[in-house]
């Protein structure tokens, strides 16, 4: 059923103009907003209340086999106004704990920008804010923006020491050297400065377990849980933060918001936040 949804979207898209598409969209949003209204859940970037949020995310055997934390599916989990996912509501809540964060003038680089934050941080005046993405094969999808510039998280193209904030949320887990990422990420980021770094990670694995012999998309998918993932970071992952320079939080959403907050906002109560930053 999925895949004939699936298809019919596709040949949708091929058929409508990407403008009428966009509007026919944000119509479907508004519409499935008031259907979903209620006033259990809430999503803080579009302000709205509904009684469920949407499912969404894929189902793959190792995700429960691994126990894997930050992927899969989730029943209660897309904002239906705003597409926001649990673990963006999880980033805001991080930035809501900052309350001085936005109050002078800060410089944000946002790799492969999640919609929802993006137009929540585009608001705020004191920022200024730059974006990248890699415009990698299965991402270029119908309304991913065209007007973010293309940019290699191995090799970015700006000098040492010019952001005060780095987002970069379920990236590291397509990189092949991640390693080299961390390193552009710590080469550009302000001492003092600090970046958001979420991946999903096993909780059953002690070690990361990475092999770049597995290259297909379906390979990938049954060993990392995605067609394009290219590992699954264990409980390890902490120390390859550490190991790049940084110095780590590790956040569970417990430190981040009260109860009401976490349950209407639908976050993962176990999903940690990590968060890194670059010494004085
Ligand atoms: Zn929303």
């Amino acid at each position: 059923m999925n895949s004939i949804l699936r298809l019919i979207k596709k040949l949708l898209k091929s058929i409508i103009p990407f403008w009428l598409g966009v509007k026919i969209r944000g119509w479907w949003q508004i519409i499935m907003s008031w259907y979903y209204y209620g006033n259990k859940q809430h999503c803080p970037y579009c302000q709205k209340n509904f009684r469920t949020f949407l499912p969404g995310g894929e189902k793959h055997d190792i995700i429960p086999r691994l126990d894997i934390i930050g992927a899969g599916f989730r029943k209660n989990m897309l904002c239906p106004r705003c597409y926001s996912t649990d673990r963006d509501r999880l980033v805001y809540l991080y930035f809501n704990s900052k309350s001085d964060i936005f109050t002078h003038n800060i410089k944000i680089l946002h790799i492969a920008p999640e919609g929802s934050l993006k137009a929540w941080l585009s608001k705020k005046a004191s920022i200024h804010y730059q974006l990248g993405d890699k415009y990698a094969e299965g991402y270029t999808d119908y309304y991913y923006s065209r007007e973010i510039p293309e940019m290699d998280l191995t090799q970015l193209p700006f000098e040492d020491n010019r952001f005060d904030i780095f987002i970069c949320n379920h990236v590291l887990e397509h990189v092949e050297d991640d390693r080299q990422a961390l390193k552009e990420i710590y080469r550009t980021m302000k001492p003092g400065g600090f970046a958001i770094l979420q991946v999903p990670i096993g909780h059953r694995l002690e070690e990361t377990y990475e092999d770049n012999s597995i290259t297909s998309p379906a390979g990938r998918a049954e060993h990392f849980g995605q067609f394009d993932h290219v590992r699954i970071y264990g409980l390890d992952y902490k120390q390859r933060l550490i190991e790049a320079g940084f110095r780590v939080e590790a956040l569970l959403p417990e430190s981040l918001g009260t109860d009401l907050q976490i349950q209407q906002l639908a976050i993962n109560t176990r999903e940690t936040l990590y968060t890194v930053h670059k010494p004085f």
